[in-house]
């Protein structure tokens, strides 16, 4: 195995032993970027010269026998909507297209104190918004193990990042499935914290209700070595819960018995690919292997969820977006204008026409004579949806289904449609509108060699017993060992 397929875990392990410096790896990535990202376009910002140097920091480190990070000389993408000090951080937006942030966000300050070797800045949706990177002003990114598909999205350059083997670990954020989509769509793992474990300072936010920053990795190890980097009160964010971080990897690989894990009904109705459900039916048989019982539960409310969530976020997103107004930062449109026409002229040229839709539906939203109809009706069963997985989980430990419809779709193929977009979430937004976490580990290819992730769903600051039951997964199959061979 190259160096550029192994885990983040086993890197630096290959560094204690001498068999690698951090220079080295990072060069060997650098390399497998200039070679194959031409084809998959996950990165918007790769400065070599900068990965280079901080590479030789973490040697000169080692060398000199300081102290090293937890995360010492491990290559990590950044999704482009993660500020990230004198780096341009665009959102794939024309709206943020020149803006460099004079600051980090919380998790860039923790990656960087860990001594983690940040490698370069993710495509994305517009804004966060999307679920193909389809809605990026720049590109597409294309997913890797076929290039004609989408990696999913929003965080899709960061999924095709890892799954390109361009580096082993990587960030996203989730505000409905933007971590969880792209990571099954890609064939790797991805998480979605609990909303207030990660502080989400210095993300640009998007739906500040739902966003939560989280990782990418090709294992569990690694998922439970990033989150204890990443996780952690700051004061900075309001949301963030001031609770102590486990220690996910010394726990990793303790089974949870008696384990029981509930199988929610809805999740199996239409719309589901045939082979997405027999990949899931086969992993409940596992866990069952594995001596779990699967029970039956219901989340009888999820049928709204998609209706509830393009109300609140959009709501969230249009105030959240009112900021670009060409005064402060960012698109300012040219000429001698009025202050009305250079705001209006500045956002129709800055944001691209999804994040125009999403401004529109939320502005009605929330207009008087509406609000209460839409936005705060869509709170009410917002409630009721988060009441129901407290009754699931008064039943389970976890709950298990899949975490998209369908593996990755054609480019082009829902891109003229945005309900059929919306309805590629359909599994994950409810874990978002609940505040809980969810994780989507590979459990399987199609026929023709896509991708398809198993969603596992815990309560609330439940991470470390929802790693402990992907662990126990990974440990029986050899899905997380597949690398995709870019075409
Ligand atoms: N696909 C969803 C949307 O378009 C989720 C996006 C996200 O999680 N950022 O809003």
């Amino acid at each position: 195995m190259s160096l550029i397929e192994k885990t983040a875990g086993e890197l630096i392990e290959l560094q204690s032993s001498g068999d690698a410096t951090a220079e080295a790896i990072a060069d060997s990535f650098l390399a497998s970027i200039r070679v194959q990202d031409p084809k998959v376009q996950a990165f918007l910002h790769v400065d070599e010269a900068a990965v280079r140097e901080q590479a030789r920091a973490v040697d000169v480190k080692r060398k000199t026998g300081q102290k090293l990070g937890a995360l010492a000389g491990v290559p990590v993408a950044i999704k482009d909507v993660l500020c990230t000090k004198g780096v341009p951080t665009t959102c794939s937006s024309k709206m943020l297209q020149n803006f460099v942030p004079p600051y980090d966000a919380h998790v860039i300050e923790k990656l960087k104190a860990a001594d983690a070797v940040l490698i370069g800045k993710t495509n994305m949706d517009e804004f966060a918004m999307g679920s193909s990177t389809e809605n990026s002003a720049y590109f597409t990114t294309r997913n890797p193990w076929d290039l004609e598909r989408i990696p999913g999205g929003s965080s899709g350059g960061s999924a095709a990042a890892v799954a390109a083997c361009f580096a082993p670990v990587s960030l996203g954020t989730d505000t409905g499935g933007s971590i969880r989509q792209p990571a099954s769509l890609c064939g790797i793992v991805g998480m979605k914290p609990t909303y207030g474990r990660v502080s989400r300072y210095g993300l640009i936010a998007f739906a500040s209700s739902l966003d939560q920053v989280g990782p990418f990795t090709h294992d569990m190890y690694d998922q439970a070595l990033m989150m204890e980097v990443i996780a952690g009160h700051d004061g900075r964010d309001s949301t963030s819960v001031d609770r102590s971080v486990p220690a996910y990897t010394k726990s990793l690989d303790i089974p949870i018995k008696p384990l029981t894990i509930g199988v929610a009904k809805e999740y199996f109705g239409g719309g589901l690919d045939s082979e997405v459900e027999a990949s899931i039916r086969t992993a409940l048989k596992e866990y069952e292997k594995l001596g779990a019982t699967v029970k039956e539960v219901s989340l009888p409310h999820s049928k709204y969820a998609i209706a509830v969530y393009y109300l609140v976020a959009t709501a969230e997103a249009s105030s959240n977006l009112a900021r670009y107004d060409g005064m402060h930062y960012g698109h300012r449109a040219k000429g001698k204008l009025d202050l009305i026409s250079m705001y209006s002229r500045t956002r129709a040229e800055g944001f691209g026409q999804e994040v125009q839709r999403r401004i529109m539906l939320g502005t009605y939203a929330l207009s008087s004579g509406y609000k209460d109809a839409y936005y705060l009706k869509a709170l009410k069963v917002r409630r009721l949806i988060k009441n129901d997985f407290d009754q699931a989980f008064s039943e389970c430990d976890v709950i298990l289904g899949p975490t998209a419809p369908t593996a990755a779709f054609k480019i082009g193929e829902k891109s003229s449609d945005p309900l059929a977009m919306y309805l590629s979430d359909i599994f994950t937004i409810s874990c978002n509108l609940a505040g809980i976490a969810g994780i989507s580990i590979p459990c399987g290819f199609t026929k023709t060699g896509l991708p398809i992730g198993l969603q596992i769903q815990a309560p609330p600051f439940e991470e470390e017993k929802m790693l402990r039951v992907a662990k126990m997964f990974e440990n029986a199959t050899d899905w997380h060992t597949k690398r995709a061979k870019v075409g």
